[in-house]
């Protein structure tokens, strides 16, 4: 590609999001001739099918989140960037990326977004100070030290309601993760700690999993929900449909249910699993492309994941929304290569390579030890069967062959056996995020993810900052600030 002053240089592919999307993208571009710089706000790729298992003792961080620098380290064109992305021009092709002040500009000649989704609160974010969701390592950390610290204070107590509250975990959403977590939970009550504790029988927990909708994993169909449904009765949990949850505190949730009643679950502990708000960088490129966003923040893409007049600006995975693709890592990956592929053939020279077609590999959710669902096509498969699928394909997702061999032996310690090797929790785990958010807003570790991002939080950030009138020529001004390849 030659540029302005004549001289030749490599095109510049910026990829956003080490996730699924972002990853598979980069990967895909390996043998491209490009610069390819990855910017992630975090260090790692994370398997978040596997969350579940960190929050619930099983499984190390380490095993589900590699370092992204170490799995491009033999990719000699990519640069992996920290830092998060704050704003994107798409007129003057610059994106602004900061860490803990350090701010970078990258330009771009080819953009992959793939920054994926946070939680949402459905307008109640104050919920999310009692019952955290499962989006990141922090969160699964949070839960982990909540879950155990649970039943450590419920050893200490002799009062019998604070006994039931500590003891009682509620789950909000019976979509895959919210049913992930209550079969583990029920599980781990069951079977783990039940010689470590002297005064209490953890068996006792009560487990309640509390859907608005009529089902359990709607999207897996009447048969496999059912299925699913019976399976966590059988494992104890109590299953609530029908049941909003219209308020969340330190003590509890209120619920209300279709037939007009209305009750209290007194809880310690609270899991929310009830919806996802896409990265508000989904706001960012539709305010300045003019593509729709939907409810739940994603940008409404062209056929060929690109934005309307913007055919060097791609988005992948969790932000886009196209033909009602499910939020799953096999849409992601599909997308991320298909974008790398748009863009080599565009080096090429070669015609574009038509619209994406998302091939359906299936949809699984464990529901306990020894019990799944999956739906691939037409087929339909549950309990032990479906199970060792699940783990296959998540083995298949796990990056390294240490972190696959300690996942295996983990699984076989907490499935076959009934042993949680990862039982650390610490204070920081628990409080470190509300500590933050109450000390200091500015000092929330994201600026543009979790329930912290609503997209009119980006906006207004956007908006305040001066770059927005003439980005370029103010990132140029920056003299503590990084340009990242000029022109
Ligand atoms: C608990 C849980 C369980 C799941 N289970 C399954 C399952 O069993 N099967 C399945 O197919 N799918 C599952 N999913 C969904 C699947 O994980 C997602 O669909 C997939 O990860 C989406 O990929 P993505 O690349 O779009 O986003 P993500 O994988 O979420 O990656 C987003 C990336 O963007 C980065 N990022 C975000 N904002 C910024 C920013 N402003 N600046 C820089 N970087 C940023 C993040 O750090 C991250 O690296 C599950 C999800 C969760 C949360």
């Amino acid at each position: 590609m030659s540029t302005r002053n004549g001289s030749e240089r490599r095109t510049q592919v910026v990829v956003i999001g080490s996730g699924f999307g972002g990853l598979f993208a980069a990967r895909a571009l390996r043998r491209a001739d490009v610069d390819v710089t990855l910017i992630a706000k975090t260090g790692h790729h994370l398997v978040q099918p596997l969350l579940h298992q960190v929050a619930t003792g099983i499984l190390s961080e380490g095993e589900v989140a590699a370092p992204t620098r170490e799995i491009l380290r033999r990719q000699e064109n990519a640069h992996v960037i920290l830092g998060e992305v704050t704003d994107i021009d798409l007129d003057s092709r610059m994106v602004v990326s900061t860490v803990l002040g350090r701010t970078r500009v990258h330009l771009y000649d080819e953009l992959i977004v793939a920054a994926g989704a946070g939680q949402s609160y459905v307008g109640n974010d104050r919920f999310a100070d009692f019952a955290p969701g499962l989006k990141s390592i922090d969160d699964a950390l949070e839960l982990r030290g909540r879950i155990f610290g649970a039943f450590e204070q419920a050893e200490l107590t002799s009062d019998r309601a604070e006994l039931d509250r500590l003891l009682t975990f509620v789950v909000v959403g019976a979509g895959p993760t919210g049913v992930e977590m209550a079969g583990q939970i029920a599980e781990l009550a069951r079977r783990t700690p039940r010689r470590d504790f002297r005064s209490i029988d953890p068996a006792t927990a009560r487990v309640v999993l509390v859907e608005a909708g009529p089902a359990v994993l709607p999207s897996f169909g009447e048969e496999l929900g059912g299925s699913a449904r019976q399976r966590l009765g059988e494992v104890g949990v109590e299953v609530q449909l029908g049941a909003t949850v219209t308020d969340v505190d330190a003590d509890g949730v209120d619920i209300e249910y279709t037939d007009g009643h209305a009750q209290r679950i007194p809880a310690a502990t609270k899991i929310w699993a009830a919806g996802v708000q896409a990265s508000p960088l989904g706001g960012v490129l539709a305010g300045q492309s003019g593509a729709e966003v939907d409810r739940a923040g994603r940008v409404a893409v062209l056929p060929d994941l690109t934005l309307p007049g913007h055919p060097e600006v791609h988005v992948v995975g969790d932000m886009a929304a196209l033909d009602d693709l499910p939020g799953e890592a096999q849409v992601a990956i599909q997308g991320g290569r298909y974008a790398a592929t748009a863009i080599k053939r565009r080096l090429a020279g070669k015609a574009p390579c038509g619209f994406f077609r998302y091939v359906d590999k299936g949809s699984m959710a464990t529901v306990s030890r020894f019990s799944a669902v999956v739906r691939i096509g037409r087929l339909r498969f549950e309990g032990l069967i479906a199970w060792t699928m699940c783990l296959a394909v998540h083995l298949y997702y796990i990056v390294g062959f240490s972190s696959r061999v300690t996942t295996v032996l983990h699984w076989l310690l907490g499935f076959v056996g009934s042993g949680r090797a990862q039982r650390v929790a610490t204070q920081q785990q628990v409080y470190g995020r509300l500590a933050l958010a109450h000390l200091d807003p500015q000092l929330v570790p994201s600026l543009t993810g979790g329930h912290h991002g609503a997209p009119q939080e980006a906006r207004e950030l956007r908006e305040s900052r001066p770059m927005r009138c003439s980005p370029l020529l103010e990132a140029r001004q920056m003299t503590s600030q990084t340009v990242d390849r000029g022109e």
